[in-house]
């Protein structure tokens, strides 16, 4: 009886334990791309794109699930491990190297903490019109090992349900993203960081918009995670939180990674392309700004992450009271903060901005959680604004430049 009981408390304290923000960790130790002026590194030669790209992993960070943390025993490579005696916890990671673009690039012995997913970050050439590619790790190991189960899963669940064909989870290491440096004609390529273009910045194409797509890519939309690709069907995405967003399910390009072709859906409530389609627009040599929206969010609620509403701190679904006690409790802290404490803004601090974002949101409930009482489409743009927007893109002839 009492060892019943034993468990039963266990099972509830595991329910109750407080999400962590996951952290995204920027290794710029792979971005070796050696520019004609002879600089080596697209971020040693663009020193502001780093700024921009933590701030596109604030998109991310929001997320709270937690992720085990990955510890080998060694930083031994498998390849050079004799497999009658190990030691069998030990892996490389493999990706696509984002300075020589090589495939299978092998990093052996990687440490990745609870909660972190780690991101290689550099430029090279990648040909054309593309501006960005960016895409989620895979590994090395022994197989069928527990250390395996890890890496698969980080404990977000079993193995089925974050690799099967049913999967509903998602539980990346990491990846890499590489950002162009050679345009379709040969030229040095042109990037904006900072604020958003403006008419200064002719031809100049929109590193924070490109940055948040790539990472979202590795953050697993893609149609090779394997809890996004159980959700595709017709050349649709079908997951709950995405057909709530858009009224139905949301048709996808081609390569089945992205939003069709100019699919819109809002950033607080004003209407803007999605960052995951596949182009980023410009209007007369003024690259387009674009944010993660309310259907990108939606996949990524889909996948398996939990992606709470601005101003919920404690993650329960509503923005309320309880939430603006947990603010309060912490304001002006600049030391350990997160989300959970009130940082909505992710910037280190629990300040008024943050009490500003709590106040716009308060009274929300989250329409996908259990608890919600009704379910109401009222964030869905109609279909008269849709078709107006429609018309307007198809009269401004629009550059596009390709994102991976
Ligand atoms: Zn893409």
């Amino acid at each position: 009886m009492t060892k019943w009981m034993m468990m039963a408390g266990l099972v509830i304290s595991m329910a109750g334990r407080p999400a962590g923000a996951i952290d995204l960790v920027f290794d710029y130790s792979l971005d070796t791309y050696e520019f004609s002026d002879g600089t080596v590194g697209f971020f040693n030669k663009f020193p502001e794109a780093k700024a921009d790209l933590e701030l596109a992993g604030r998109v991310f960070e929001r997320f709270q699930d937690n992720l085990a943390a990955i510890e080998p025993s060694s930083t031994a490579d498998p390849i050079d491990v004799d497999p009658f005696t190990g030691p069998y916890d030990v892996w490389a990671a493999l990706i696509s190297h984002p300075g020589t673009g090589q495939s299978n690039y092998r990093i052996a012995g990687l440490t990745i903490a609870e909660d972190t997913v780690v991101v290689y970050a550099g430029g090279r050439n990648l040909g054309g019109s593309t501006l960005g590619v960016g895409g989620g790790g895979g590994y090395s190991t022994f197989v069928g090992t527990e250390f395996e189960t890890t890496l698969k899963t980080r404990g977000q669940g079993t193995i089925d349900e974050v690799t099967g064909v049913d999967a509903v989870e998602i539980a990346p290491w990491g990846g890499s993203i590489s950002f162009d440096t050679v345009d379709g004609s040969g030229a040095e390529r042109l990037w904006n960081f900072g604020a958003a273009p403006t008419s200064a910045d002719v031809d100049k194409s929109d590193f924070l918009s490109v940055a948040i797509h790539e990472l979202a890519h590795l953050m697993g939309f893609s149609f090779s995670t394997p809890s996004f690709a159980n959700q595709v069907s017709g050349g649709q995405f079908t997951g709950a939180a995405a057909e709530y967003y858009n009224d139905g399910p949301v048709a996808l390009a081609g390569d089945l990674s992205h939003f069709a072709e100019g699919t819109l859906s809002e950033v607080r409530g004003v209407t803007q392309e999605t960052a995951m389609d596949p182009t980023l627009r410009s209007l007369n040599g003024i690259s387009d700004r674009k944010l993660f929206t309310d259907l990108d969010y939606a996949v990524m609620r889909d996948l398996g992450w939990m992606v709470p509403l601005i101003g919920d701190a404690n993650v329960d679904g509503s923005v309320d009271i309880a939430d603006l006690v947990r603010l309060s409790q912490n304001f002006g802290v600049d030391e350990g903060v997160d989300w959970i404490e009130g940082d909505f803004n992710l910037d280190g601090i629990v300040d008024i901005a943050d009490l500003v974002l709590l106040s716009q949101n308060y009274g929300q409930e989250d329409p996908l959680s259990p608890s919600s009482a009704s379910v109401n489409a009222a964030s869905t743009p109609e279909p008269g604004t849709l078709g107006m927007l429609g018309a307007i893109t198809m009269l401004i002839a629009k550059r596009r430049r390709r994102m991976c």
